[in-house]
This record gives C-alpha cells, structure tokens and sequence, in this order.
C-alpha cells in the first residue's frame, strides 16, 4: 500500500509567533489518519517547529536547500544542516524555485543527488505551464522534467522519492485541475516510471497533487486511483483548512 501524505507548502509566510500559533492549532486539531502529514516552514522557523512538533504525528520539511555538502555559498542551506536539526525531508524543484530561481532540471538533479547521499525525503514538484498544457505538450513537459532529474537514479532511491504534480497554471490561482485531469496525469507519471523501473517501484511511489486544493475539492481529487494526496499552498496556512483537506484523504 503507497503511503498517503498531506503535506502544506508554506513559502514565504508565517513570522516566529504565527508559526508557532499554526503548529499548536494544528496539533490540537489533528485528526486521528492513515496519512502522513508534513508541514513546511521558512528555514528561519524549522528548528522551532521541529521542537514544537517532538510529541506530534506531523512532520517538518523544509522547503528547499542546496547542493553543496557547505562552503562558501552566501545564503544558502546545505542537506546536514537540515538534517542536524532533523529535518529528513525536502521539498524540491517547486515551479517557484524554478520561475523565479532559475533552478532547472540538471541543478534539481544535483540536488536530488546531494539529499539521496544523506538519505532524506524527497518531495519533487514539477509540472506544466498553462502554454503547455493548451498546445497539448503537457504530458512530453512532465516526462522530461522528471527523465530529467530523476531516471539516473538507482531503483534502490526511489523509496526517498515523493512525487507532487503540480501544473504551474493552477497554483496559487484558484483553477484547478479537474480530479480527472489530475487522474490522467498521475496514471501517465506512474506509466513512465514503471516502463524504466518497472511496476514493482511505480506502484510504491506516492503521487501528490498540487494547486488550489482547498476543502472543496480535496475529496474528489484524493479520491482518484493514483492521486495519493496533495501538496497544498494557500489552504495549509489556516488550521481549519488544511484539517479538512487532511480529513478528505
Ligand atoms: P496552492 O499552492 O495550493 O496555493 O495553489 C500549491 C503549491 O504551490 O505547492
């Protein structure tokens, strides 16, 4: 059985004290679930949240890092930083990182790389843009972003590998896929892998969704066959929503 995972994104928001006011809202409100929830604060509050988190089911990620082990690399944060503090999970090549970063798929291979050598928990976000999607190519994007930086890794890695389909024309923007557009998509990544891996991995892979899920919409989204949760933005930073969204899984 893939594990299921709800997992919130909360990118450049929430100072020490709202942090802190989400994770114990969360904690208190936490339903009892067969899935595993993350939360991903700014690197600033990730050590708090991992204290605050010790006695909770939810688990901290971090929303971003780089590939160095360290060095002279102004403003960045390497994979055994995270992990000292004992954040084992890393959200990588979110389409923010790769829009306004430039992070391109052979940088996310490094990065990839770098997080495996220390045996962290990837979530890889990728996905196409609406251009894309209307001249029909979506389904070629999705597969070169993911040959890209993932199919030159051994079939022993992938037991590290979450993978979050998040078409960059519904994050943040309200639309969101159709549960049957998601469905389609996540049956076409779980296809590619097991033609270079075979079905034995692919079938052990979760597939998240990402943009605009909010508590209308998670249930029909979740409830497709290779949709196993989501990746949420917006609707993970009020405790109420997320919670919902955690209950529709
Ligand atoms: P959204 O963001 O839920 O606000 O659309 C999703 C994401 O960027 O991961």
């Amino acid at each position: 059985m893939r594990k299921k995972i709800v997992a919130g994104n909360w990118k450049m928001n929430n100072n020490l004290e709202q942090t802190e006011a989400l994770l114990s809202e969360l904690s208190a409100k936490l339903p009892d679930t067969h899935a595993e929830v993350v939360v991903a604060p700014t690197f600033v509050n990730l050590t708090t949240a991992q204290r605050n988190l010790q006695s909770s089911a939810i688990k901290v990620a971090a929303q971003n890092m780089h590939f160095a082990e360290s060095g002279a690399y102004t403003g960045e944060i390497s994979a055994d930083m995270l992990m000292n503090i004992h954040v084992d999970t890393v959200i990588l090549g979110h389409s923010e990182r790769r829009a306004y970063f430039g992070e391109d798929d052979a940088l996310l291979s490094k990065k990839v790389q770098a997080a495996l050598e220390k045996d962290m928990t990837i979530i890889f976000c990728f996905g196409e843009e609406l251009e894309e999607r209307k001249s029909g190519n979506h389904f070629s994007v999705v597969e070169s972003q993911l040959k890209n930086a993932l199919f030159d890794l051994d079939a022993t890695a992938w037991k590290n590998i979450v993978l979050a389909y998040e078409p960059v024309w519904a994050i943040g923007t309200g639309e969101t896929a159709s549960p049957e557009q998601a469905q389609e998509m996540h049956a076409f990544i779980r296809k590619t892998i097991t033609d270079s891996y075979g079905a034995d991995i692919s079938d052990e892979v979760s597939i998240l969704y990402g943009g605009s899920v909010k508590p209308g919409n998670a249930g029909d989204i979740f409830g497709k066959p290779d949709v196993d949760g989501g990746l949420i933005g917006g609707a993970s930073l009020k405790a109420d929503d997320f919670i919902a969204i955690i209950k529709a899984i």
